[in-house]
């Protein structure tokens, strides 16, 4: 989405990222390297549908390669274009930064309307854009290794593997070609709703500082927060149905394409989700009531606002009127430059999407890991480790039946206890710890710091001082 007098996507990032290297001491040219974009590969091609040759138009953008493979997801939509996917890959340079997963930043996209084509005709197009992007070694486990997003998903990214895999038939990473593929394909437990669950992840931590909830002017827990969330696709539903269902956080709002819900009790998001499957938006939901001009629900007095959906939403239209004064950026990009002004001095606490919606790439590490090692988490050590906690609770019963009625464990305690590990609950782990520390790292700037006023500034800093250090180190 453009506005008049705005900045373009990319430009917006750049002006961000400017903002924060003029904090910053880096070696003269250094600045501009980081900022430009390495190169951006544009592909027509066509592909025989319905007895006619349509000819569609692909991208896929790296920005940095001080770290390979680069990594970024491939978006299907009918507004991609060039400006867009290199604002996006230049985002993923510095999430990646941010949460140490070690990649350089890409990103792609085809330029169609998804739900024109059915299934069948979607395998085409996809293994063909693979075709003429693997090729050129755009994906490739050690070069650049793609992911879902925006339009696309696990299906898409089984036939990209697949593909790859038909290309290379010797290469034994074949698989770690692309990330966010199906289980059965070579998948990781909990990618799916990885981005989302981040999200939440992102937000607890923010709720474990006073000092911050105070730089937003709430109070207390994330427990009875009214949220608003534009967008319920792969990343809005996750995040707003963990925030409800896990932290009792309050649903009040939820915009979609063809307008929004809003109510006063937090409404059901998989029952709102079901619909939108059903009838194709949020028209005519029963339980909450319909607002037509969806983006007048972003203005909606709340207390969290989660953009999740498109980038530019929040922009000199709309900036002085949002109510939240806490904004957690799901999407890429959702406030302009301009906006981020306005409402940086408003008051408004924005924490960046280059953080926020980092969890996704995060398990994409954990799966290309994973891929790479051929071997699923837990395989070799879950079995010892319960073994080993039954020691435990074999001594603790021996206490248990000689103290007899003055002391026994506690209900469950043995169960919970013996419980080992598998997949998921180590991808969990793992999100959780990377998106406790990274936001920390930005925290510590951000209360320390006199020149950082913000969290988008101290993400900027800790990403842009550690792709810095990475080029210092190798040369250029
Ligand atoms: N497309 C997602 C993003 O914007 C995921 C990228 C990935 O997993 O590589 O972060």
């Amino acid at each position: 989405m453009s506005v008049k007098n705005e900045p373009s996507f990319r430009e917006s990032v750049d002006l961000m990222f400017n903002r924060a290297v003029g904090l910053m001491d880096l070696p003269p040219g250094l600045e501009q390297k980081i900022r430009v974009c390495n190169a951006t590969y544009t592909v027509r091609f066509g592909v025989r549908l319905r007895g006619s040759i349509h000819t569609f138009t692909g991208y896929r953008s790296v920005h940095s390669e001080h770290m390979e493979p680069v990594k970024g997801g491939i978006r299907y939509a009918l507004g991609v274009n060039q400006d867009e996917v290199e604002a996006l890959a230049a985002l993923m340079t510095y999430k990646c930064a941010l949460v140490e997963a070690p990649f350089g930043g890409s990103k792609g996209g085809l330029c169609i309307d998804p739900r024109q084509y059915d299934e069948h005709e979607l395998e085409q197009i996809t293994r063909r854009f693979a075709y003429e992007l693997a090729k050129r070694d755009l994906i490739d486990p050690s070069q650049n290794v793609p992911a879902p997003d925006m339009g696309t998903g696990e299906r898409e990214m089984a036939w990209i593997a697949d593909q790859y895999a038909r290309m290379n038939t010797t290469d034994i990473n074949a698989r770690a070609c692309v990330t966010g593929k199906p289980l059965n394909a070579g998948g990781i437990s909990g990618r799916v709703e990885a981005t989302g669950r981040g999200v939440q992840y992102a937000l607890q931590e923010f709720f474990r500082d006073i000092r911050d909830v105070d730089k937003a002017g709430l109070k207390g827990k994330l427990d009875g927060k009214r949220i608003v969330v534009q967008g319920l696709g792969n990343v809005g539903y996750h995040a707003a149905k963990f925030l409800a269902e896990e932290d009792g956080a309050q649903i009040v709002g939820i915009i979609e394409r063809d307008g929004a819900l809003v109510s006063d009790t937090s409404m059901d998001v998989d029952a709102v989700r079901n619909w939108i499957m059903e009838h194709g938006g949020v028209k005519g939901y029963p339980d909450a009531t319909y607002v037509e001009n969806g983006a007048s629900v972003l203005e909606a007095d709340c207390d969290i606002l989660i953009p999740a959906a498109l980038e530019g939403v929040i922009n000199l239209t709309n900036a002085d009127k949002i109510k939240a004064p806490l904004i957690i950026e799901a999407a890429n990009g959702p406030v302009t430059a301009g906006a981020d002004e306005i409402l940086r001095n408003k008051g408004t606490v924005i924490i960046p999407d280059m953080y926020a919606n980092a969890g996704g790439v995060t398990v994409s590490y954990f799966e290309w890991v994973k891929n790479l090692s051929h071997i699923r988490f837990g395989r070799m050590q879950r079995r010892q480790e319960e073994a080993r906690h039954q020691l435990v609770i074999d001594e603790l019963q021996r206490l248990d039946d000689y103290l007899g009625d003055a002391w026994s464990m506690s209900p469950n305690f043995k169960q919970k206890y013996l419980k080992g590990a598998g997949e998921l609950e180590l991808v969990r782990s793992g999100l959780d710890d990377t998106m406790r520390i990274a936001y920390q790292s930005m925290r510590e700037r951000w209360h320390e710091e006199e020149k950082v006023t913000d969290l988008r500034i101290a993400a900027y800093l800790v990403s842009i001082e550690k792709v810095a250090a990475s080029y210092r180190a190798k040369g250029l």
